[in-house]
């Protein structure tokens, strides 16, 4: 372990410590002590650092045994703020939340992804800014921005690899572009990953292990193990659209060029075919979810079928991930129970016994919002772990 440039070597450490208090809970000197095994005289040193970081701040006190009420530390989470942006093919999200992870301030704009990467770069820094300032802070404050991108992400490097719906991205530096504009690290992940993040850090902590899969016009998971992403070597984990469905049709050509790929069968413009060939008037992902809601059997049943295809695949991660919870988003998900009956219906047959035994299937609960609150969450991770809050520390006591 090196300490920080211009760290004191009695603060050597301080980061670790701070981690007892990321969960935002207010402790004691006492409590700090007895939870870190550490010396009072190191605790008060370290603990002074944070407070004059301005990371921790006093909160109220604790019960007094007799004497003077012992003070309690808790995250200032009002420290500074993350700038956090989701992109879709065709929209922008913007927010702002702060250490916490809770969202201060949010807009939502149209936005074309096809416009290429220096206008919608641009544009949602612009967002970002007028975020700032109608929340009374600084471009200084910003401990970090992270952003979801509509394809496939170099983590990284923080560069789009090839990303099929985004003309003129492949190998941007993405990072570069936006650390003109703000300060502290920028993080770049595909959308499905933080939509992923997201869910598992507003409903799902308790549960370690999940797979969150977005059905819309493609098919792709985020797979968070043991509390942590799982990008794999080059950040392409998860992308389940093109592995093939056991006895799909030998005329379905997928558009990767491959035959039966999951999101060629089981995907919105695949369903909305299969529909339109039996008479519906349907369009997209949306026109399924209205044909679903309108009670149209067709529409019913082919939402279910492309849950069944769905869980055929998802069988084979399960037997592979042994997921605690398999979390359903993206548009289609929003035709309810038909498309998790299908899912629930294969996995359940196909998955070993000893991995379902606690496995639950279940809609999105952050739906559209996932993206953003794992984009803030990827960032908060990072600022705040160990070495990030030594360098910090650092900086505001030299
Ligand atoms: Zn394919």
């Amino acid at each position: 372990m090196t300490a920080p440039v211009g760290l004191p070597p009695a603060l050597v450490g301080t980061g670790d410590l701070f981690q007892l208090l990321r969960d935002g809970r207010p402790r004691t000197r006492g409590e700090l002590s007895t939870l870190s095994s550490l010396a009072r005289s190191t605790i008060t040193t370290r603990v002074d650092a944070l407070l004059a970081s301005g990371l921790l701040a006093p909160v109220g006190e604790a019960a007094s045994t007799g004497g003077r009420p012992p003070t309690r530390f808790a995250l200032n989470r009002h420290d500074r703020v993350v700038l956090a942006i989701d992109l879709g093919a065709s929209h922008a999200t913007v927010a702002v939340s702060d250490l916490s992870g809770e969202v201060l301030g949010e807009r939502t704009v149209a936005c074309d992804i096809a416009d290429g990467p220096e206008i919608v770069l641009d544009r949602v820094a612009d967002i970002g800014t007028e975020l700032l300032a109608d929340l009374g802070r600084t471009v200084p404050d910003v401990a970090g921005v992270g952003i979801g991108v509509p394809g496939p992400v170099e983590h990284a490097t923080g560069r789009p690899a090839n990303p099929p719906i985004m003309p003129g991205w492949h190998d941007v530096d993405v990072p570069e572009r936006l650390g003109r504009r703000f300060s502290g690290p920028v993080l770049v992940d595909n959308d499905v990953n933080l939509m992923a993040l997201g869910e598992y850090v507003t409903s799902w902590q308790s549960s370690r292990h999940l797979l969150l899969v977005k059905v819309a016009t493609g098919i792709g998971a985020g797979i968070v193990t043991d509390g942590r992403l799982l990008r794999g070597a080059l950040g392409s984990a998860g992308d389940l659209g093109h592995v093939q469905v056991a006895g799909a049709p030998a005329d379905v050509v997928c558009r990767c060029g491959n035959i039966g790929c999951l999101e060629a069968v089981a995907a919105g413009p695949a369903i909305a075919a299969t529909l339109r060939a039996k008479g519906l008037d349907v369009e997209g992902s949306q026109g399924i979810v209205d044909a679903v809601a309108a009670g149209e059997i067709a529409a019913l049943q082919a939402v279910r079928e492309a849950g069944r295809d769905l869980g055929s695949v998802l069988a084979t991660c399960v037997n592979l991930l042994n997921p605690s919870v398999i979390v359903i988003g993206g548009k289609l998900s929003e035709a309810g129970e038909y498309l998790l009956a299908g899912v629930r219906e294969v996995v359940y047959q196909r998955s070993l016994p000893l991995a379902t035994n606690d496995l639950r299937i279940v809609s999105t609960s952050a739906g559209s919002r996932g993206g953003i609150l794992g984009a803030s969450a990827m960032v908060i991770d990072a600022v705040l772990a160990p070495r990030a809050v030594d360098a910090y520390v650092a900086s505001r006591t030299a």
